[in-house]
């Protein structure tokens, strides 16, 4: 996906503040962050959500969920804890046609989300 965002951070063409990367999962710090730690999980591979994804991406969205607690417990957010949330198309607020875990920390959350 030439013209996705995060295909280009993931390929790196386009500039972040890299947290972690591998062959599978690179994550990214937020760069409008809604919390004292916003950190982006995605996938190397462009998923354009999780309505996208198939019993094929298991051990994919296994990844994205081990490395966001990884980066959790390294940016110490254990054992306050922290949120984790995916928006999901329109009405739930993915404005990036790329599948993304937020990973937000470092304060108490409310809830319902807005
Ligand atoms: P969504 O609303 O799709 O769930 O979340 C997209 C997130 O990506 C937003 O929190 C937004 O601030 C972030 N974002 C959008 N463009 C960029 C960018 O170019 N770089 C970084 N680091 N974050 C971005
Ligand atoms: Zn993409």
């Amino acid at each position: 996906m030439s013209d996705c965002i995060f295909c280009g951070i993931a390929a790196g063409s386009v500039p972040a503040n890299l947290v972690r990367r591998d062959d599978d999962v690179v994550a990214f710090r937020d760069i409008n962050p809604q919390a004292p730690t916003h950190i982006l999980v995605i996938p190397a591979e462009h998923v354009d959500s999780a309505a996208e994804l198939t019993p094929a991406h298991d051990h994919l969205w296994a990844r994205l969920l081990h490395v966001a607690q990884s980066i959790a417990e390294d940016e110490g957010m254990e054992p306050e804890g922290y949120r984790l949330v995916v928006n999901v198309g329109r009405n739930g607020g993915q404005t990036v046609d790329h599948l993304h875990v937020h990973l937000l920390g470092g304060r108490q959350m409310t809830w319902p989300p807005g």
